[in-house]
């Protein structure tokens, strides 16, 4: 099962990306989190994405379709995959499509989570992460002590990227360059709609109906 979830920044893509890898058998992969792993080490892609990435705006695509697609042809991803913030623009949906065609594999569904613009600035400026990559929220999700990570008890932070200019900014690289996806994939039957508004658990539930119901027809 190949899956895409597909929605704007603090859509909860990646939330759900966790809970769904627990349902059904695949390896979740954010480019996002490859990205953030790459600036804190210091390697050569980290240091090209950084500028991008605190600026709110896209890595170029010569630079982000290399790492994705080869990520792909890692081991872990045999039994299938779910993209968690890939593609995003048009040229990256192209290269994925082609490559899947090179290595003979089937796009499931891509799952389009869908938040208001002005729900995502209150959602983003209000999320923090800890060292280990677990996020909270200020008021939806608070940690037991203020301030602290439930698990390691390390500082929380704010994202460089989730304070309100920046997500400004992001919400309009969303919504110029990754929105057409909605329609390149709806043009392929391949697009399925979440509202996004919902509790992670609903969103969840639907989710997971939706996508055992893709695999059961798959399998006939
Ligand atoms: P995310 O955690 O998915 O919101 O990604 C954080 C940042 O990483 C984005 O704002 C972009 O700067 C960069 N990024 C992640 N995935 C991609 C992608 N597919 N194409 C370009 N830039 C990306």
């Amino acid at each position: 099962m190949n899956l895409i979830l597909l929605g704007p920044p603090g859509a909860g893509k990646g939330t759900q990306a966790v809970r769904l890898v627990q349902d059904f058998p695949i390896a979740s992969i954010s480019t996002g989190d490859m990205l953030r792993a790459a600036v804190s080490e210091g390697t050569p892609l980290g240091l090209k994405a950084k500028s991008f990435m605190d600026a709110g705006g896209l890595v170029p695509d010569d630079v982000i379709i290399g790492v994705a697609l080869e990520r792909l042809r890692a081991d872990d991803v045999r039994d299938g995959f779910l993209l968690d913030g890939f593609p995003r623009t048009v040229g990256q949906a192209d290269a994925l499509e082609q490559d899947m065609e090179e290595t003979g594999r089937k796009m499931t569904a891509v799952l389009l989570i869908e938040v208001e613009d002005e729900e995502i600035v209150r959602r983003v400026s209000g999320r923090r992460v800890s060292k280990s990559g677990r996020t909270y929220h200020v008021e939806f999700d608070a940690p037991k002590h203020e301030g602290r990570c439930d698990i390691d008890g390390s500082p929380l932070i704010q994202r460089e990227d989730d304070k309100p200019e920046v997500v400004r900014e992001r919400l309009s690289v969303y919504h110029e360059q990754t929105m057409p996806l909605i329609e390149y994939y709806d043009e392929r039957g391949l697009l399925r709609r979440f509202d996004g508004s919902r509790s992670p658990t609903e969103v969840h539930d639907h989710i997971r109906a939706t996508v055992a119901t893709l695999r059961l027809e798959d399998a006939l």
